[in-house]
């Protein structure tokens, strides 16, 4: 052997050696102030299966599937005020909500999450588009931060700017598989799996914007709106290219005498009334032919 190579050998041989190693999976401990510890923290890989939640309702899949999404849980508490947080505010409104349709009858629900845990903004619409949903609704509470006496519920829709770029996010990830709407999407060119999207997306913005008016209609009586209670916005969980989506801003927790209705049996009898009340003149006229 050249002494060349020799010489490279002696430098790389614990490179090698650490190197398998890493690969073992082996680490060599390192005493850190006399202990030796290491944190290993689950993270939900990206794309990822996620499993699906349990239906509600009748056992008929013919029947309109709600999908409602409490926000936030887990590690990620929301807004917070006055002791309440926005996590539990929400999950109280969803079960509420389930409860009250589950008892109407004719309509399946599902949850994103029953309890606290935390879920990736990303999966929760996926876990709608995935379960076939006609209707999917993320709830949440706001925070005005130090500013007193700000009160009232909104309803996001995603704006028109923010569902294109999704469109062509969307057709991008999806790279031209899918099916969006029943239409297949295989083999189309990039840019007419992008055409198809937004017409498909375009649909189901205005399916959206409608519920949202039928919210502010049937909540007129017993929730109280903001002034300003139709919004767009650029919303990562309202990005399913085909599902209605909304997102209810509840109110704001950081208002002490809303924070309170919110999470009383009234304030939340109130809520699940009204959105089920919009839920069933929404789906009705959906499946009108
Ligand atoms: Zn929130």
């Amino acid at each position: 052997m050249p002494m060349r190579a020799q010489l490279w050998l002696i430098f790389l041989a614990p490179v090698v050696v650490l190197a398998g190693l890493f690969a073992l999976g082996l680490t060599i401990p390192v005493p850190v102030l006399g202990r030796d510890y290491v944190v290993r923290i689950q993270l939900p890989e990206p794309g990822a299966p996620v499993d699906l939640p349990t239906i509600y309702g009748p056992d008929d899949r013919s029947r309109p599937l709600v999908v409602i999404d409490p926000g936030h849980g887990g590690k990620d508490p929301g807004a917070s005020g006055f002791g309440f947080k926005e996590k539990d505010v929400v999950l109280g409104l969803a079960l509420a909500l389930r409860d009250r349709l589950v008892e109407q009858g004719g309509i399946r629900v599902a949850l994103t999450r029953e309890d606290d845990r935390f879920l990736v903004l990303g999966e929760r619409p996926e876990i709608a588009r995935r379960m076939g949903a006609d209707l999917f609704i993320s709830l949440h509470a706001d925070s005005a931060g130090e500013v007193e006496g700000v009160r009232g519920a909104s309803i996001y829709t995603l704006s028109d700017q923010a569902s294109s770029e999704a469109a062509a996010r969307f057709a991008e990830r999806e790279n031209a598989a899918d099916r969006v709407n029943g239409v297949v999407i295989a083999d189309q060119s990039d840019s007419v799996g992008t055409i198809l999207i937004e017409l498909a997306q375009r649909r189901v913005q205005e399916t959206s914007s409608e519920f949202s008016g039928l919210i502010v209609r049937e909540g007129a009586d017993s929730l109280n709106f903001h002034p300003q209670a139709r919004r767009s916005a650029s919303l990562a969980v309202l990005r399913a290219p085909d599902v209605p989506a909304v997102l209810f801003e509840s109110g704001f927790i950081t208002n002490p005498d809303e924070a309170r209705r919110l999470t009383s049996e009234e304030g939340k009898t109130a809520f699940a009334d009204s959105m089920a009340q919009a839920i069933r003149v929404f789906l009705a006229r959906q499946s009108r032919p």
